[in-house]
């Protein structure tokens, strides 16, 4: 069965892993690392798609490493994201005449670690959201503080010429950034 309207909480965008969860098939540390890696999907389709493998896939993964549990649910996401895509030109194509690249510019998406610096120091919300997901945690070695209240650190200084650059970002705790 189709699953609409997830926008409600977080548990609610992930019902099924969140079904999962509630069963004690997985803990929370896995749990959260679910969640904090899908939290940048916003298409309902997709989340439903995600949540779905998800579920049906993570219970065979209790004993991965953090790096690596993080790696399968990207695969998944990166799966579901590019059937997603592919149903959206599919259904532009019924709908337009479709001259090509231009079309295809139009539905395409730059993942961020794709793209080029930005010019600022501060990351774009994009950017910044993108840059915690990835890093689930405070980088500092042995530090497990969520992401989402860590700061975005540059590891090469922007003023030693660092990028404002996902492949240059990570997240930092205040404590750990010594603010
Ligand atoms: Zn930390």
């Amino acid at each position: 069965m189709r699953r609409r309207g997830l926008r409600t909480g977080r548990r609610e965008r992930l019902p099924k892993v969140g079904e999962v969860f509630a069963a004690g098939d997985i803990d929370f540390r896995v749990f959260t690392t679910l969640v904090f890696r899908t939290d940048l999907v916003v298409d309902a389709e997709v989340l439903a798609v995600v949540d779905a493998a998800l579920a049906a896939n993570v219970t065979r993964w209790p004993s991965m490493t953090p790096g690596r549990l993080t790696a399968q649910v990207d695969k998944i996401v990166a799966g579901a994201d590019a059937d997603a895509v592919r149903r959206r030109r599919e259904r532009q194509r019924d709908r337009q005449i479709c001259f090509g690249p231009i079309c295809e510019a139009l539905v395409s998406l730059v993942h961020p670690a794709d793209a080029s610096p930005e010019p600022g120091y501060v990351p774009s919300k994009a950017l910044a959201d993108f840059v915690r997901c990835r890093n689930v945690t405070c980088r500092w070695p042995g530090c497990d503080r969520p992401a989402f209240g860590c700061d975005i650190d540059h590891t090469i200084p922007h003023s030693q010429g660092g990028p404002t650059h996902a492949s240059n970002l990570k997240c930092y705790c205040r404590t750990d950034r010594g603010l």
